[in-house]
């Protein structure tokens, strides 16, 4: 099998909801996966798994977890039961030293920060997935520099996709802004885009931007967008805007690539189909 050096992404994924509607955020997701070469795997890195070290899945049969509440049964049934790699487990772990990276038989899975995007991305489940936590107790650079390590796993066919969102402030959702977003989120979002665009191992400076604070209220949405800088820096190649736009005031949905195809959508498409806004409860309970 030809090993075609594989694109990585930063997808923002907004509410849950997002896995069984259509809109142009999925409309961008699903061109991102059909503009890849099959990949031997994906390395998941999702804002919903953050806890105190770095942990990789490592089992064959990861679950589908549903890490929300309030939302309809539609959703609860969503199953994607793409098969795990423990043998990427094991690479990811290697290739990340010195970071010390525990492998995870039995406790977590597949979170809605990975599959509520893949399931657009790669609808038939079937290519294996693995999913890294993020360490509450490491420093954006760190987070940087370990997406720079886990780069050259691309030239051995995997796809790199870190879910969150650049912009995430769920205490100050309006639903009068379905589409749009308030000024301060504007502000972030055009700044995060800016850095990540033009020298990308600065996003982790955003940390200073004045707007921080109410974009980024808990870091935990914003730290994936440091995995995708991280492996922009190593690369070296450029990244590609697969989407802008904002929901709900206070979450934006950019999304950005290395490596993908210059085909992949930008913003400007028709307006999304969120969720009438005076029903979107919580997006999540670890928030
Ligand atoms: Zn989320």
């Amino acid at each position: 099998m030809t090993v075609e050096t594989q694109p990585a992404a930063f997808l923002g994924h907004g509410s849950p909801m997002n896995a069984i509607e259509h809109n142009r955020y999925t409309d961008a997701w699903r061109a991102l996966g059909a503009s890849v070469y099959r990949p031997r795997a994906v390395l998941a890195v999702s804002a919903h798994w953050f806890i105190q070290s770095t942990v990789v899945t490592a089992m064959a049969r990861p679950r589908t977890i549903h890490d929300f509440y309030g939302f309809p049964d539609a959703l609860f049934a969503v199953d994607y039961p793409a098969p795990g790699s423990p043998e990427l487990a094991e690479e990811v772990a290697d290739i990340a030293k010195p970071t010390w990276v525990g492998l995870d038989h039995d406790g977590w899975g597949l979170d809605h920060g990975t599959w509520s995007v893949l399931c657009h991305v790669f609808p038939d489940a079937d290519i294996p997935v693995v999913q890294l936590s993020i360490s509450t107790l490491a420093a954006f650079d760190h987070h940087v520099e370990l997406g720079a390590r886990l780069a050259p796993l691309r030239q051995r066919g995997v796809l790199i996709v870190a879910s969150g969102n650049v912009v995430h402030n769920l205490g100050r959702l309006d639903p009068r802004r379905p589409e749009d977003g308030f000024d301060w989120a504007h502000r972030f979002d055009e700044a995060a885009g800016s850095a990540l665009t033009g020298a990308p191992a600065s996003v982790a400076g955003l940390v200073d931007h004045p707007d921080y604070p109410a974009a980024v209220p808990t870091p935990e949405h914003f730290i994936p967008l440091l995995y995708l800088a991280g492996v922009a820096e190593a690369s070296g190649e450029p990244v590609e805007t697969l989407a802008r736009g904002y929901a709900l005031g206070s979450l934006s949905m950019s999304a950005y690539a290395v490596g993908a195809a210059a085909s992949a959508p930008s913003g400007g498409g028709p307006a999304g189909e969120l969720p009438d806004p005076s029903e979107v409860p919580p997006e999540d309970t670890n928030a």
